[in-house]
């Protein structure tokens, strides 16, 4: 019962003539029906070319990040009502690389998510461990802490998505192996509900070097409800590859 979800995060890459070919490529490929639902999350400049781009149809647009803070003096920063206001649908908080370009705690993390879901926004709340964490056999214990302390307060199973996202996965050509994917994505989902009473609804995405040829094997495990994508979101055939092994 749960719809895949594949979302491209396109990072900060693209400028606005790329973008929009991009955006035009998925669209005219990408049909409403298909076995998964599709999600961009361009950088904030480019959501609402793409947006115009992608015009209502069965392509949803996204934020990389937003502000805690509904409005005001924050240079620089982006509130989640103006990624509503251009027609997102959805924002990632808690991107591993903002974590640590940025310094963002949980604390903050949860902030955010809670600033998206006041806008109307999915929060897509990404959470994973080090390699260093993982070694020391505590990537369990690191992602339950992280999604412990980063759910956003009066979250439900449908109006939050998580995404497993070990940092060092993330642009490395490496990911965990089958058995340890689904065992973390068993565990978010134990941990998940715990805390929002069930999550047998709730999106779970698995995220760190999905590329066409690894597509297919990850979403066939029964916890990981979609993927989030990097660099093979960025061209369109790898994009369009991964959302049709779904
Ligand atoms: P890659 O797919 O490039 O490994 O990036 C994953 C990611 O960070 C998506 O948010």
């Amino acid at each position: 019962t749960r719809r895949v979800l594949i979302a491209g995060n396109w990072k900060m890459n693209m400028l606005r003539a790329e973008g929009e070919a991009l955006a035009s490529a998925l669209a005219k490929d990408f049909a409403v029906g298909a076995g998964a639902d599709m999600l961009v999350c361009p950088p904030a400049t480019l959501i609402a070319p793409v947006a115009a781009v992608l015009n209502g149809g069965a392509i949803s647009v996204g934020g990389q990040d937003c502000h805690m803070n509904e409005s005001g003096a924050h240079t620089g920063d982006v509130a989640a009502a103006m990624i509503k206001d251009l027609g997102g649908s959805h924002v990632i908080v808690g991107h591993s690389e903002r974590r640590a370009d940025h310094g963002e705690s949980d604390a903050t993390v949860k902030a955010k998510a809670e600033a998206a879901l006041a806008a109307g926004l999915v929060p897509i709340v990404c959470v994973g461990e080090t390699e260093a964490e993982r070694d020391a056999g505590k990537a369990e214990a690191v992602v339950e802490a992280q999604i412990r302390g980063s759910l956003p307060a009066g979250a439900t199973e449908t109006g939050v998505v998580i995404a497993y996202e070990p940092v060092w996965a993330i642009g490395t050509g490496r990911t965990p192996t089958i058995d340890d994917i689904a065992a973390m994505h068993a565990h978010m989902r134990k941990v998940a509900g715990s805390m929002l009473g069930s999550a047998g609804a709730l999106l779970l995405l698995y995220g760190g070097s999905v590329k066409p040829g690894n597509a297919a094997e990850i979403l066939a495990l029964e916890d990981v409800d979609g993927a989030l994508v990097g660099g093979a979101s960025l061209k369109a055939e790898d994009f369009l590859a991964i959302a049709a092994a779904a």
